[in-house]
């Protein structure tokens, strides 16, 4: 990883998805010392996926990691910079901008904020102390930990349903526990979770604890409509309620909604000039990896015109 400390960009890049690693693409491809900065691994949330069906240009699909860490190899070759660190915010002094890290300080002219969204908590007893040990929000990591085990999904939209279809392959059962009585899934991904035998569903529920010592044991469920209460013993639960905007550093920096999306033009500037945003954290981004990889390639475009105002 290549980022200095106290060096100057012409422009950097907070987060490494498609919308980051396009950008940073564009930017290193037009000859602009372009620094990106990921906390984790490169490729953001798709990088979870276990095979990506609609990224254009890969008839048979491709493994979301693969597709990752290929978007980076390729603005890498065009002298793209990465440091892993976490953003912490951003200062304006004067033109110029000062990304703060947990590495350190990264002085810029122009800023193109990538950072997607995280997946929201349940906020329930049980969750936090049994992350990692039953508690889990990504299928494509931990399934295999659950192999002929049986394991709950909380959530009724795509992501949930994502994540049933691939445990299907290796949990005993698998137990959908929705808060309303209908899917807002796709109806393709509706359809193929309908059709697999390990699938059930528990409508109109909601999870209230995770209980466990060292690993979940079981779940305290409620009906919400007749407020019925009962157990559910399982050894895992995959939460897929959402996603929330990575924003919280730039609270009091830049304008966010009330949800903490960024509101952009279709150039993708901000209200600030010479900081753009890019990908899920847009407020009414279409949230895919191709529309995320599109709005990079925007909000490059733009920083270059701005930079050379
Ligand atoms: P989502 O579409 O917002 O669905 C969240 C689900 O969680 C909803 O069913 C919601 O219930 C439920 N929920 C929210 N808060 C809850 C709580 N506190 N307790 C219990 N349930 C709760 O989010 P997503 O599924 O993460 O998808 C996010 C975006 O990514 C979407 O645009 C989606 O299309 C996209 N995506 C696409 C794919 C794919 O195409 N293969 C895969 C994953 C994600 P209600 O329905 O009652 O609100």
């Amino acid at each position: 990883m290549t980022g200095k400390v106290n060096q100057e960009y012409e422009v950097i890049i907070i987060g490494g998805g498609p919308a980051g690693l396009t950008a940073g693409l564009y930017t290193s491809r037009a000859r602009l010392s372009s620094l990106l900065i990921e906390r984790g691994l490169v490729g953001g949330q798709i990088a979870d996926a276990e095979l990506v069906e609609n990224y254009p240009g890969f008839a048979q699909g491709i493994s979301g990691l693969e597709l990752g860490q290929s978007m980076h190899q390729q603005a890498t070759k065009y002298g793209l910079n990465t440091v892993i660190a976490e953003a912490t915010g951003i200062e304006l002094k004067g033109e110029k901008k000062v990304v703060k890290t947990s590495k350190g300080n990264f002085t810029t002219k122009a800023v193109i904020i990538a950072s997607g969204s995280e997946r929201r908590k349940l906020g329930i007893p049980g969750e936090e102390k049994l992350t990692g040990r039953g508690v889990s929000y990504c299928a494509t990591c931990d399934a295999p930990f659950f192999k002929e085990k049986p394991v709950v999904v909380v959530g009724g939209g795509d992501a949930a349903i994502t994540e049933t279809l691939y445990l299907v392959k290796f949990a005993s059962r698998v137990i959908v526990i929705h808060r309303r009585d209908q899917l807002r899934a796709s109806r393709i991904l509706e359809e193929k979770a309908l059709a697999e035998p390990k699938m059930e569903f528990l409508w109109n529920s909601v999870v209230e604890a995770v209980e466990g010592e060292d690993v979940v044991k079981r779940l305290s469920l409620r009906q919400v409509i007749t407020g019925k209460k009962s157990t559910l013993d399982v050894a895992g639960v995959f939460i897929a309620i959402g996603l929330k905007p990575s924003t919280d550093y730039l609270k009091g920096v830049l304008p966010l909604d009330e949800a903490g999306y960024i509101i952009t033009n279709d150039k993708m500037e901000t209200e600030i000039p010479g900081i753009f945003a890019a990908g899920d954290i847009r407020l009414n981004s279409a949230r895919q990896a191709i529309t995320a990889a599109g709005d990079g390639a925007t909000a490059a475009i733009f920083a270059e015109k701005f930079l050379s105002r």
